[in-house]
């Protein structure tokens, strides 16, 4: 898959290519909220064209945390047992969009996967 520049990366707001509003926002990082079942989630996103969290600078990951909070705020509505929270790094690790957002996707007791985790893939 090709990595996207500035112009064409659907993370960044500038070009108008995200099409939806974010949720929230603050200084360098803003919420979108993917309310589809059977997992409804979130993604913390760099204002900044960064393509992995690696890259982040200090206000970026304060901001983070702030956000991280404001997108549990707004999941609660969908009442999640518990939440699987991460990023997708690389063309390996299954980034499609070379613009870091970090998923926050609720879990259900109900789920197919419940009880499986980030590393389950690996096992
Ligand atoms: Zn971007």
């Amino acid at each position: 898959m090709a990595e996207a520049n500035i112009e064409n990366c659907r993370w960044c707001l500038a070009n108008g290519s995200a099409g939806a509003e974010p949720a929230a926002s603050n200084q360098t990082q803003y919420l979108m909220l993917k309310p589809t079942p059977p997992n409804p989630s979130a993604m913390v996103i760099p204002f900044r064209h960064v393509e992995t969290p690696f890259e982040f600078n200090s206000a970026e990951w304060a901001d983070l945390g702030e956000m991280l909070a404001e997108a549990k705020r707004q999941l609660d509505q969908f009442q999640p047992e518990g939440f699987t929270i991460g990023w997708n790094v690389g063309a390996t690790g299954a980034q499609h969009i070379f613009h870091a957002p970090m998923h926050v996707v609720c879990r259900s007791e109900k789920d197919p996967g419940a009880g499986q985790g980030i590393r389950d893939f690996l096992r």
